[in-house]
Parts: structure tokens; C-alpha cells; sequence
């Protein structure tokens, strides 16, 4: 494309930095091919067939290695790509890299290489942001999920809402342009429907993508309770070593203390928060504030209590000044703790109202791998094939703005049957859509998200 004329060649090491059996030098822009003749030699390099040639720099030799054209636009970046692959020590591929920079390349940014590739139509934005997460992924689910979105899974999603969305804006901006129609939205019946339909099929993204993000940047658990229900011990017991003080001195936890503790790999980030109680300690009372704030932003919350003080199973009943505050109940677990002193059973006990229940003991680690096994499955992690994609919050943020702008124009329907607004609305929900796949994103949105990838990617 004529894009790809006005941008610079840029080289960068490709491999990670340090000591391996080989290391690649990548090369990409118009200048690749020229400026790889110029380290291995004029000889015609075939395109994508491997070429064994010495690598020189002004002359001297450095290595030798093998060399592979990639013409674009059938490349990763979509420009003309060479790479080098060298043995892998940081001195030979530092001279071949220089090389490079003194016959004409730049030394590429962070991320450079998959901006190229989105700028030239090679991927879309959520398939470059999948790349970098396939590469840092810390479990074999993470990296699976970050696969299907790379292939295309997530934006294949979005793609659908927005055509979806798209069309119902061509019939509501229809319908304005054409007054004489007198064309009433509510008694028509089918915008209500088509709001309603989208609204459904944005929910169950929006549900996939949470568990996308949930599962690359870890679930936030929030461990909750009264003073000396055992949060310590048990943050203690999970993290497999003594990260909070456990005392039977009520209020010692006063601050949130967070362990980050992998399950088969998963991340999940914890925190035991101060003891839930009346307090005239001020002290304590701000420490009590922040639990509350932890607790309201937490993915989920694990409300602790003791087994011998627990008389029923269902947490309203236990404490109904805790579920009274609590934002939303799906996210609640009820834990009941030092069944050790009590008949209870360890593990999953019967659900209540959907609430799962489980009996632990955090002083003899009974039912803790029930509790485990229930985290993953919050996470949605089901350790076969069938993941969804990989997501990230900035993608669940676009999400949410998509939505509330559906519903307000569904609002503005039914209160006013205002075709302007709701067609300005599915403008706007449109808009956030086009975000996650880089369709309508900022350059300074676009230098954050390549900023954050390594060189050479
Ligand atoms: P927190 O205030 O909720 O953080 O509670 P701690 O973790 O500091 O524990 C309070 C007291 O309960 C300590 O004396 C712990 O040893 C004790 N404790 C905690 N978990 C258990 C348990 O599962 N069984 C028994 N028997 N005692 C426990
Ligand atoms: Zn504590």
C-alpha cells in the first residue's frame, strides 16, 4: 500500500536477549532485502527458502547463519521481512544488529514490528494485543485463550455486533431522513427487539471476554470476615507460607495484604482484609473502609466465617449486614472455617440461593483443594480444549461504554421514542466496539498499547 512506501526499514532482535543455541535478527521495510545483501552477501536470497551465508559487518566476518526472505505483502508485517539467525550470543547478534543500523535500518520500538503488521491491515488491533499475550502467558489455558483470539475468535465477536449495530442504524437514520414516513419506533416494535437482541448477544461477549481478562490478568479474591474467622491463616495456608500475621488478638489486620498465588499455573491476586466489625479504633475503622473497597471491586469475595457460629448455609442468614452491603451476590462464596472444631465435612457443601458453600479448615488445610478446584471454575478455567479468548480490561472497558450507550438510546426510545438521540447513541456504542479491534482508536491509545510489548515483537 502506499503506507508502506513513507515508513522506514527497522531491525531489531528478535529472539530474547541473552545466550541460546541461535538468535534472530528481524529486518522490516523496504530497504530489508537491501540491507541484508549487504550483510550476507548479493547473492539472490529465494524468497522463504533458507539460505546458509556468512554474515559480515564493513567486511569482517561475524557469523554464519541462515537468512530467509519474506516478500511482503505475504509477510508478518505485510512490508518486505528478512531474518538473520545467527548463533545466539549477545556480542554476534549485537554487531549483526549494528550492522544493520549502519546500512540504512532503524532500530525498531517496542512492539514496532506487530504495529506494522496492524498498520498494514495483517491483524487487527485484539489480534496484535493476543500476540503479546500468547508470549507472557503463564498457563497453558492463558496461552490457548490468547491463540483463538489471535486467530481471529474476539474479533470475529465484535465484527458481528457492529454489523448488527450498523444496521440498525441504517434503518433508525432512514427513518429520520424520511420524516413524511411518520415512522413510530415504539409502535413498530422491531428497533425494541433489535435493541433487546443486541443487548443479548453484547452480555454473552461481554461474559467471555470477562473470563478472557480474568484469566490473563488474574482473578482479584477478596478474603472477608469478622475478626478472627481465620482470613490470616487462611491467605497464610493458600500462599503456602506465613505472608500475614495470624493472631487470636482481634483487629491485627488493619491494612490489605495481597499474595499473588498461581493455581496450575492461573493467576489470582488475594487479599485479607481487616476483620469486619463496629470499631470506635479509627484506626481500624479506615482499615475496615478499605476492606469494603476491596471487597465492592473484587472479581470475587470469599466471606469467611466460623463453622461453630454458622447455623444455616446460606449467608443472608448468617450475616444479612454483609450480604445487605454486598453489590452483587454472584460473586460470594461462603467459606466456613475450623471445621476442625465442628462435624462438618470438609469441601463443596449444598448451594444455597446459587451461593456455593464451602467447609474449610485453614489450620489443618481440610477442603482446601476443594476450595482451589472452586476458583478455577470461577475463572472459568476448564483445563480441556474448549477456552474462550483472551481479553483485556481495556477490551471489557469498551464493552461496558458499548452497553450503557445500547441501553440509554433504548431508554430515550421508550421515554421519548427520539430517533436522533438513539441513533447518536448506536453511533457512539459503535465507536467503543471499534476500539477493541483498533477500527476507531487514537494514535495515543495505539503508542500505549504497542509501547507495552517487547522489542523485537
Ligand atoms: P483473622 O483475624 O480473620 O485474620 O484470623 P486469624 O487468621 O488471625 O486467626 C484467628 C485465630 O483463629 C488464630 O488463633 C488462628 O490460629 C485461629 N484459626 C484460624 N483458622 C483456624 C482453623 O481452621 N482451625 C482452628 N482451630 N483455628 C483456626
Ligand atoms: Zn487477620
Amino acid at each position: 500500500s502506499e503506507q508502506n512506501l513513507n515508513r522506514d526499514t527497522i531491525a531489531a532482535l528478535a529472539t530474547a536477549p541473552g545466550r541460546g543455541g541461535i538468535g534472530v535478527i528481524r529486518l522490516s521495510g523496504s530497504a530489508a532485502l537491501e540491507i541484508a545483501r549487504g550483510i550476507c552477501g548479493e547473492a539472490e536470497l529465494e524468497p522463504r527458502r533458507a539460505h546458509y551465508r556468512s554474515f559480515r559487518r564493513g567486511g569482517q566476518l561475524v557469523d554464519r547463519g541462515i537468512a530467509l526472505f519474506f516478500p511482503g505483502p505475504n509477510s508478518f508485517t505485510g512490508e518486505d521481512v528478512v531474518e538473520l539467525q545467527g548463533h545466539g550470543g549477545p556480542v554476534i547478534l549485537d554487531q549483526l544488529l549494528q550492522s544493520a543500523i549502519e546500512l540504512g535500518a532503524r532500530q525498531a520500538r517496542p512492539g514496532e514490528f506487530s504495529e506494522r503488521a496492524f498498520l498494514n491491515d495483517k491483524i487487527d488491533l485484539a489480534q496484535a494485543e493476543a500476540i503479546a499475550d500468547l508470549i507472557e502467558a503463564g498457563s497453558e489455558q492463558a496461552a490457548r485463550n490468547a491463540m483463538r483470539s489471535l486467530q481471529g475468535v474476539f474479533s470475529e465477536k465484535i465484527e458481528n455486533l457492529v454489523e448488527d449495530l450498523t444496521h440498525l442504524r441504517i434503518y433508525v437514520e432512514a427513518s429520520i431522513d424520511f420524516p413524511e414516513e411518520e415512522i413510530d419506533f415504539l409502535a413498530d416494535g422491531k428497533v425494541a427487539a433489535d435493541l433487546d437482541a443486541l443487548l443479548e448477544q453484547l452480555a454473552s461477549v461481554e461474559a467471555e471476554a470477562r473470563q478472557g481478562s480474568l484469566m490473563r490478568e488474574g482473578m482479584q479474591v477478596a478474603i472477608a470476615g469478622r475478626p478472627n474467622a481465620g482470613k490470616s491463616s487462611l491467605l497464610n495456608a493458600l500462599a503456602g507460607h506465613d505472608a500475614a500475621i495470624v493472631t487470636d488478638v482481634a483487629g491485627t489486620t488493619r491494612d490489605i495484604l495481597r499474595e499473588h498465588i498461581h493455581i496450575d499455573g492461573m493467576p489470582l491476586q488475594f487479599a485479607d482484609t481487616a476483620g469486619l466489625r463496629d470499631s470506635p479504633d479509627r484506626v481500624e475503622q479506615i482499615g475496615i473502609q478499605r476492606a469494603w473497597d476491596e471487597i465492592r471491586s473484587a472479581d470475587r469475595v470469599l466471606l469467611l466465617v466460623d463453622a461453630e457460629q454458622a447455623h444455616s448455609l446460606d449467608p443472608e442468614t448468617v450475616w444479612p449486614e454483609f450480604t445487605a452491603q454486598l453489590p452483587d451476590a454472584e460473586k460470594l462464596t461462603l467459606v466456613l472455617n475450623k471445621i476442625d472444631l465442628t462435624d462438618y465435612s470438609a469441601g463443596l457443601q449444598a448451594h444455597t440461593d446459587g451461593v456455593p458453600v464451602i467447609a474449610i479448615s485453614a489450620k489443618t488445610g481440610a477442603g482446601l483443594e476443594a476450595l482451589k478446584e472452586h476458583l478455577k471454575q470461577c475463572m472459568g478455567y476448564s483445563g480441556g480444549g474448549e477456552g474462550n479468548f483472551s481479553a483485556r480490561r481495556r477490551h471489557l472497558d469498551a464493552l461496558a461504554r458499548a452497553r450503557a450507550f445500547i441501553e440509554q438510546g433504548a431508554g430515550q426510545l421508550h421515554e421519548s421514542g427520539a430517533g436522533e438521540l438513539l441513533a447518536d447513541d448506536l453511533r457512539r456504542a459503535q465507536q467503543a466496539l471499534g476500539e477493541i479491534t483498533g477500527e476507531m482508536t487514537a494514535d495515543e491509545l495505539l503508542g500505549k498499547i504497542f509501547g507495552s510489548f517487547c522489542i523485537g515483537k
